[in-house]
């Protein structure tokens, strides 16, 4: 999304397919911290001794008394509607699919776990607008909670915003916008290349390295 974000639709068309991302030793951290607090929060003895863990266990049922974790959410672009599904390969090619960390119904909240450093200069601006649209049309509310929970072995640093109805119709406009576009996008180079999914089968970036090899 961050892609759509900064201006190039070209990931989306349906076309396009992104090869699966190269994993590092990070990412794959992330991966297995993911699982273990889901794993801690859903059964509650087994929270282990990670002490990353141990505080994304505490941070979270200290706030919610009843959460739900790695939710798969299908978005229809074409009316903004939302539904959960209970995985993310049944979400239907034309939807956008969400799958949020944790979330709340009571309190209308939801947050993604990042295990990367909350200095990092990369913007999780739409994921977070992203998450908190996809929780509020599946709750039908027009406030929502949405953030990041930073998790380390010192503990948990959380940000978060609060999105009212103005700022839900306009991620409503810009999907609706978004699939409109996407099918015939054109490769657009903008801030977020380094960092997209489909910068391996890009023409943009093809063209370019073949200049700087020539
Ligand atoms: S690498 Fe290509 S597809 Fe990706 S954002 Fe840049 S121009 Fe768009």
């Amino acid at each position: 999304m961050f892609v759509a974000e900064a201006g190039c639709l070209y990931p989306f068309r349906r076309d396009v397919r992104p090869p699966p991302e190269r994993e590092n030793a990070k990412m794959r951290r992330g991966k297995d911290l993911h699982v273990a607090i889901e794993r801690a929060l859903l059964s509650q003895p087994a929270v282990g001794d990670r002490p990353e863990v141990l505080h994304a266990y505490r941070w979270a049922t200290e706030r919610w008394s009843v959460l739900h974790c790695e939710t798969p959410i299908g978005i229809d672009p074409t009316n903004g509607t939302a539904r959960q599904y209970d995985t993310k390969d049944d979400i239907p090619d034309d939807h956008v699919a969400v799958v949020v960390d944790v979330h709340s119904r009571e309190a209308a909240a939801v947050y993604d776990w990042k295990t990367g450093s909350q200095f990092s200069s990369f913007s999780y601006a739409p994921q977070v607008k992203l998450n908190g649209y996809a929780v509020a049309a599946l709750l039908g509310v027009e406030d929502v909670e949405s953030g990041l929970a930073y998790v380390s072995a010192h503990g948990i640093t959380a940000k978060s915003w609060l999105l009212d109805a103005f700022d839900l119709a306009r991620q409503r406009q810009q999907l609706r916008l978004w699939a409109a576009q996407a099918p015939t996008a054109e490769p657009t180079p903008c801030a977020a290349c380094k960092w997209c999914p489909a910068r391996a089968i890009c023409p943009a970036m093809v063209d370019k390295e073949a200049k700087w090899t020539a």
